[in-house]
């Protein structure tokens, strides 16, 4: 291992940290933004078991692990800070000029990344009722980070804040718009740090102005997301007022029929709690075939399993339908995007997805579609009319890129 040594000064003071909190674990990232380099990742988890973990991999160096119980956030975050430390760029160098969170929701107030002030983190508060698993962890994660660096700006970065764009007609539901308005009940859509990164970094990659450019979005991860994206701007994204909505998940259902919740109630005197659970938990391809990673899902196709099969084509069904869907609403495509885990690494899933889109002028050069690569790339055929890429996504650089340039203002 080779610790990094920075006698900080004014020069060198670029260091970002970025903390994405959980409810049991804490991810971190320590990069130096004068290069966009990396200097440490790592990431607590099982926060307040007796067997919470911390893996820590410095810049160039060897991963480490430690375990043992780990009781809370500030705990976890001591712990990553003792870990930095240890390498030679402890979160006390004055080289070390902001820290960004992620928060999931930033509701209708927050558009924009922004520094954390006591009026900004009551009002994050003020939203743990549209998203009870998300922003109480991240105002927990923001405050223990207070608490260690009272004198550094803290950024939050917000997951909904890239689809405020989106016109009234899109974010509306059709449902009475007192009820609707009297609880916050509209379409905020997630995943926006990522949709926003992917859309630069796929009109760099196409040569041309991101203002220039109509782009479909598929944000394809654990959780996933499709957005239409004109002129760098969300127009329409398929998760709603949470991330249950939309394309078919590793464990949630996407859209359903809201009927289907009180058939449940009724019927199966389901409580809410457990509807929720059967619908984030224990549906999508997890429900339909008991896998949720599309590697085993495909290794089960191969072998000719009949349910893996099925959830297979229903996954890629919904993906069809929602392209089809924002094609419509763009007018004009001029590229489809595929990101994160399943849509960087799934050559299967990205095939099927656009199989029969021809009309829309759309295809995959299978050759192309099979190179696999870190790297931003097309896997349309040379000279298509709408590119289909591949852009792999960052949240965490994205995170820091907009942290870095608030904090310098
Ligand atoms: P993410 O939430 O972006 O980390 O994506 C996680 C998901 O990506 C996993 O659940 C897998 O389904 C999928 N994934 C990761 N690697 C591969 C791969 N090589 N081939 C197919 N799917 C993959």
């Amino acid at each position: 291992m080779s610790p990094i040594h920075h006698t900080a000064t004014g020069q060198d003071a670029g260091r970002v940290l970025v903390l994405n909190s959980g409810s049991s674990s804490v991810k971190y990232q320590l990069l130096d933004m004068r290069d966009r380099s990396r200097l440490a990742t790592g990431l607590v988890e099982r926060i307040g078991e007796a067997s919470s973990r911390l893996v820590h991999t410095p810049q160039g160096g060897e991963t480490r692990e430690r375990t043992g119980r780990i009781d809370d956030h500030a705990q976890a975050l001591e712990a990553a800070a003792g870990e930095l430390a240890a390498d030679g760029i402890g979160l006390d160098s004055p080289a070390l000029v902001a820290i960004g969170h992620r928060v999931v929701h930033g509701g209708l107030r927050f558009t924009e990344p922004t520094v954390v002030t006591d009026d900004v983190l009551r009002e994050i508060e003020r939203l743990v009722p549209v998203a009870p698993l998300h922003n109480p962890a991240n105002i927990t994660g923001i405050r223990t980070a207070r608490a260690l660096r009272p004198d550094l700006p803290q950024v939050a970065v917000f997951d909904t804040a890239f689809h405020r764009s989106m016109p009234e007609h899109a974010a509306r539901y059709a449902i009475d718009v007192e009820t609707a308005d009297a609880h916050r009940i509209r379409r905020y859509g997630f995943h926006g740090t990522s949709h926003a990164y992917v859309s630069r970094r796929a009109a760099e990659l196409l040569g041309r102005p991101v203002e220039d450019l109509n782009l479909i979005v598929l944000h394809l991860g654990n959780g996933a997301s499709a957005s239409a994206v004109a002129g760098g701007r969300c127009v329409d994204t398929s998760m709603g007022l949470t991330p249950l909505e939309g394309l078919v998940m590793g464990t949630r259902s996407g859209d359903i029929d809201p009927a289907v919740t009180f058939h449940l109630k009724r019927v199966a005197g389901m409580s809410a709690d457990e509807i929720d659970t059967l619908l984030n938990q224990r549906s999508g391809l997890v429900g339909l075939c008991g896998d949720n990673d599309m590697r085993e899902i495909r290794r089960r196709v191969d072998a000719g399993d009949e349910r893996a099969s099925l959830a297979f084509d229903i996954y890629v069904h919904r993906l069809k339908k929602y392209i089809g869907a924002y094609a419509a609403v763009l007018g004009r495509v001029d590229a489809v995007v595929f990101t994160a885990g399943v849509g960087e690494n799934s050559a299967p899933v990205r095939e099927a997805a656009i199989a029969g889109l021809e009309g829309f002028g759309l295809a995959v050069d299978p050759e192309r579609n099979a190179v696999r690569s870190g790297e931003p790339r097309l896997v349309s055929p040379a000279g298509a009319r709408v590119a289909v890429a591949v852009v792999p996504t960052d949240e965490e650089l994205e995170i820091a890129r907009q942290t870095f340039a608030l904090a310098r203002d």
